[in-house]
């Protein structure tokens, strides 16, 4: 059964000219581009933890792999390869076959080849590991952002936690189907990480909420920040959604599964993360501004339009809190 389910995937899996070797040997061999460097990373999915059972097989395909190039276009890297580490509670053909509609379609809208995988039983789980490619220069990481740098986020924060949150507690979908969408099919920016790379500072995925991540980058840049809750893109629904501005702040800073990027980079550079953005077709949002490291307290500050700090709730997302 195992190989059978093995040629199911690989029958679907297209090929690209820089795979020498794809499925079916004991490794693949890539190819990368001349003067290329190779940018790696993993993340798994877990039932119960990530999704719920319930949810329909395809966003659940889609979104192993959409939190995998999410990391990939923080880096500004162009993705090329992948593979897929599948846990399966059973040999199910059916739930195998709709996981992979969603997978391969965005596998396919971005060119990437799946080159090999593992497929075992066990509680139903998918690792996805994503391979990009990038010019050495021009690499975004968490740190290099300076003091006096804008913050940037990218498309609209909070759709995914309010989602989660007005989920019926028995499982079941959320009540807004936009909001849904972005909890369960959430749009990887890959094409605005390849137009700010050599452009921003610094970035990071916003996978765990704005506080916590922003937070990576103060701690690998040695900076602070203030962010202006107020200018935080909401998007019509999550506003309508909200009970007042404390929840949706809550959803917008600590909430989670956002996938949006967040960059810094110097006022002068203004106009061009703008045509970036505009280039990759997605909106970006001045949300604050980088300090001098802050001698005491939290790396982020969060301030009202009266200039009054505010908390959340929660801090953000984790597995071992
Ligand atoms: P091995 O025992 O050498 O690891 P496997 O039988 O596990 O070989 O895998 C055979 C081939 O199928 C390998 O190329 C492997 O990468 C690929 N493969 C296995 N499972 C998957 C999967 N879920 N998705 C993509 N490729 C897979
Ligand atoms: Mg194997």
């Amino acid at each position: 059964m195992e190989f059978d389910l093995i040629a199911r995937i690989q029958r679907r899996a297209r090929q690209r000219g820089d795979v020498v070797t794809g499925i079916g040997d004991d490794a693949a061999v890539l190819r990368p581009g001349d003067g290329r460097e190779l940018v790696v990373t993993t993340d798994v999915l877990n039932e119960g933890v990530h999704f719920l059972a319930a949810h329909p097989p395809a966003d659940i395909g889609w979104k192993a792999l959409a939190v995998n190039l999410s990391d990939l276009a923080a880096m500004g890297a162009a993705p090329a390869w992948c593979t897929l580490a599948l846990t399966l509670p059973g040999p199910d053909a059916a739930w195998c076959d709709a996981m992979l509609d969603g997978f391969f379609a965005l596998a396919d809208t971005h060119d990437i080849a799946l080159v090999g995988g593992d497929t075992t039983r066990g509680p139903l789980a998918l690792g996805v590991t994503a391979i990009g490619q990038i010019e050495p220069a021009r690499v975004l990481r968490r740190a290099g952002a300076m003091p006096g740098d804008d913050i940037w986020v990218s498309g609209t924060l909070g759709d995914a936690a309010a989602a989660l949150a007005l989920a019926p507690v028995a499982g079941g979908d959320a009540p807004d189907a936009f909001l849904r969408e972005r909890l369960q099919r959430p749009t990887p920016r890959v094409a605005l990480g390849r137009a700010l790379a050599g452009v921003a500072r610094a970035g990071i995925d916003l996978s765990d909420g704005l506080l916590a991540d922003l937070g990576h980058i103060c701690k690998a840049s040695g900076v602070g920040a203030r962010v202006m809750l107020d200018e935080l893109p909401a998007s019509p629904p999550l506003v309508a959604a909200a009970g007042g501005r404390h929840e949706r702040w809550n959803w917008q800073v600590a909430g989670g599964d956002d996938y949006e990027l967040c960059v810094t980079a110097p006022p002068g550079a203004r106009e061009r993360i703008l045509s970036a953005a505009g280039a990759a077709g997605v909106p970006v949002t001045r949300i604050g501004v980088s300090t001098d490291p802050a001698p005491a307290g939290p790396a982020v500050r969060l301030v009202d339009s009266g200039g009054e700090s505010w908390v959340p709730d929660r801090s953000g997302y984790q597995h071992f809190a």
